[in-house]
This record gives structure tokens, C-alpha cells and sequence, in this order.
């Protein structure tokens, strides 16, 4: 079998997974020209691209700024944690589920204290669960939340968390790897928030190797000094741009893969973001019934169904191999992940990224087939 990137081009591979998602070709086009980074062609360019994430977030010129850093979303999450957070700060994080258990570790191996708000791992975060823990340990001067916990597809209120958040007179930082992009972010209305962090790979519809923080500038300025790492300093990254000019990087920056992202932004704009979110929401229904309708059982109750990614039990029949399954799938044109982040066993299924809820209507059928192939009848949730 040829798994080269043509044959796949060829069959139409679509990557149902959250992340890295299926691009359009015209933003993968973007990666074929050499760029130089200190050209003040490519400054300006790059100074564009940022006030184009800065409208997106909802940012206010003069009070946020725009940061990219090299690398993936792990690294913008520690980058934010160890810029906001002195050493030994104390951050309360909601147990969503994985990626939620991501940040605690991160938190916990940058020398800062991860406190769990334990929580069931289909629930949503309880605004005055968060209140009550904020109440009773005024050591805690932040809370990290994830906006859409990709372990699950559960989407977290940010706006509600945050509310309760200003409330108390904390700071807020928001993993907003998975929604950024699709769902809404307004950082004028939400004060409290240091920072959103996201990658470009999932809801943005371009290229892994670059990532975001949007952050506050009076905080910037005041946890100069806090992050014990040159390259995870935000408020260096911040303070670089103000001597050097917004089109600076540090560092070697992916030019080719900002290139992509400036045409993954121009379809955003074409296609806007509520219409992106009513599209990933008609391709996460289409699938979330389709898998019902062939007798798979849903990870989540339909009420806490979010747009982004669709986790089903694995089948109870003892002939389920996630790994035949996905193998099968991939020889119709289909890549799921290979791995889930649930407690018992589970598959994902991504809806985002530049694809159709017809493709997804079409990958339901294919499941089915491949669920036939494979010889496995007892669809039912697997028992744990
Ligand atoms: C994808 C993702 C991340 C980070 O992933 P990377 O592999 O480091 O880019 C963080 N949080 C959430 C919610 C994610 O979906």
C-alpha cells in the first residue's frame, strides 16, 4: 500500500482527526517559496498576521498583543504558565480531561502548583464550583481552563468561568487549542484573562509548528521576569517586538508556515467564524447520529456534544482492534486517530479543518462497511 502524502492526494485522504486537521491546497501551496525572515517584505507581512489574530480574538490594540511562538500548542501553554505565574504560583485548573491533565503537568514540571477542581470527565465546569475553590484558598491567583477539551468534545463556558474569575479578583489563562478560530473569544469582555493560547493547526485550518498568545500588555510588562526560560518567556517575546517591531521573531520563525496560515486566515475571513462553527457543528451532528444510528454508543450525552470532535465507545465485540480499524478506514480515504484520551476504551473522530458534513456523511458510511469487514457485530459499549 502506498501511504505516500501523493497517493493520498490522489485518493482524497481526509484527516478526521482534531488536529492536525485537512487543509485546503492553497494554503498547503504556501510552503513553496524560500522566505527570509528579517526581509522587510516578510516584516510586514508578519506584522499583518498578527493584528489579523489580534481582530480575531477579540483584542484591543494597546492593551493586547499578539505573541507567536516556534512550536506546538504544549509550548504556548508552558510559555503562558511560566510568563503568569511566578515560581510556586498557584493555579486552579478544572479536571476536564486530558488536556486539562496536560496543563497540570506542565504547571507542576515548571516549578508552579497545579491545584485539580476534581470534576466527572463528561461534565462542564461549574462556574460556582470554581467560585467556592476560589473562595476558599486565596493562594490561588489563577485559573486554566481548556475551551474545548479535545479528550471529550466537551466545551467549557470560558465566558461564565471567567465571570466568576473577575469576580474573585483572579487572573485567568485559556487553552484555547481546539476552539480558537471556530468558537467565540472576546478578550475586550474578559479582563481577567491573561492570556488565550492556541495553535494554528486545529480550528485556524493551517500548518502545525506555530502557536499564539494573546495576552494582556500591563501583564506582560508585569511578570517580566517570571518565566526562568528565555524561550518560554512571553513577556520577552513581548518586549522583543516592542524594541524590534511587530514584524520581528526572536528566533528562526516557520516563514513558510506563517505564509499558510495568512491564506488560512483569508478563508476565514471568506468564509467567517460562525459560519466555520455552524459547519464543524453539522458535520459533529451528522457524525454523533450516525454513529447512534449504527448502533455505536456516543461517549457524551447529546447535550454536551461539542463541534470539534466526536469520541464513541469502542464496540463490546471481542473482534474490535482499534488499530484494524483504523488501517481499514485509511484504505477508503479515512485517518482517525489511533489512540483515544477517555478513561475506558474509545475512538475520535475530528470535525474540524477544511472538510464538509457531506465528507462526514460519507464517513459514517465508511465506518459502517469497515465495522462489517472487520466481523464485528456486538456494537454495544464496551463494559469496563
Ligand atoms: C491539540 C491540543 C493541545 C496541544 O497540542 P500540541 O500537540 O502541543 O499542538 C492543547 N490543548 C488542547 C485542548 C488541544 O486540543
Amino acid at each position: 500500500m502506498d501511504f505516500s502524502v501523493r497517493a493520498c492526494e490522489r485518493r482524497g485522504m481526509l484527516l478526521l482527526i482534531p488536529g492536525p486537521v485537512t487543509t485546503r491546497p492553497e494554503v498547503r501551496q504556501a510552503l513553496t517559496r524560500d522566505l527570509a525572515p528579517w526581509d522587510n517584505e516578510f516584516r510586514h507581512f508578519l506584522t499583518r498576521v498578527r493584528e489579523r489574530i489580534l481582530r480575531l480574538a477579540g483584542g484591543v490594540e494597546g492593551v493586547h498583543a499578539t505573541l507567536p511562538l516556534q512550536g506546538c500548542g504544549h509550548f504556548i501553554t508552558e510559555a503562558a504558565v511560566r510568563t503568569f505565574l511566578p515560581p510556586g504560583g498557584r493555579i486552579l485548573i478544572p479536571a476536564t480531561g486530558a488536556y486539562a491533565d496536560h496543563m497540570i503537568r506542565l504547571v507542576r514540571e515548571a516549578g508552579r502548583v497545579p491545584i485539580s477542581l476534581p470534576m466527572g470527565p463528561t461534565d462542564t465546569t461549574d462556574p460556582q464550583a470554581v467560585a467556592a475553590a476560589l473562595a476558599a484558598d486565596p493562594t490561588l491567583t489563577h485559573v486554566g481552563i481548556v475551551y474545548s477539551e479535545t479528550g471529550s468534545g466537551v466545551i467549557h463556558d470560558v465566558q461564565a468561568v471567567g465571570a466568576v474569575v473577575r469576580a474573585a479578583g483572579r487572573r485567568m489563562i485559556i487553552d484555547a487549542v481546539s476552539a480558537f478560530g471556530a468558537l467565540p473569544l472576546d478578550m475586550s469582555e474578559q479582563p481577567e484573562v491573561d492570556a488565550a493560547v492556541f495553535s494554528t493547526n486545529k480550528c485556524l485550518e493551517a500548518l502545525a509548528g506555530v502557536a499564539f498568545a494573546v495576552a494582556r500588555i500591563d501583564r506582560l510588562l508585569a511578570c517580566a521576569g517570571n518565566a526562568g526560560s528565555w524561550s518560554f518567556d512571553l513577556s520577552n517575546v513581548y518586549d522583543h517586538a516592542m524594541r524590534n517591531g511587530w514584524g520581528s521573531f526572536r528566533f528562526t520563525p516557520p516563514a513558510q508556515l506563517l505564509a499558510a496560515l495568512d491564506v488560512a486566515l483569508d478563508y476565514l475571513d471568506a468564509e467567517g467564524q460562525s459560519a466555520r462553527l455552524a459547519r464543524y457543528t453539522a458535520s459533529a451532528r451528522i457524525l454523533y447520529e450516525g454513529m447512534r444510528d449504527l448502533g455505536l454508543t456516543p461517549w457524551l450525552p447529546a447535550s454536551r456534544q461539542g463541534p470539534v470532535i466526536v469520541v464513541t465507545h469502542a464496540p463490546a465485540d471481542p473482534a474490535w482492534d482499534l488499530q484494524a480499524f483504523v488501517d481499514a478506514l485509511k484504505l477508503r480515504g479515512i485517518l482517525i486517530s489511533n489512540f483515544y484520551n477517555t478513561p475506558s476504551p474509545t475512538f475520535r473522530v475530528g470535525c474540524i479543518g477544511a472538510i464538509t458534513p457531506g465528507d462526514m456523511a460519507g464517513a459514517v458510511q465508511a465506518m459502517d462497511h469497515v465495522l462489517r469487514e472487520l466481523g464485528i457485530k456486538d456494537r454495544g459499549a464496551i463494559q469496563t
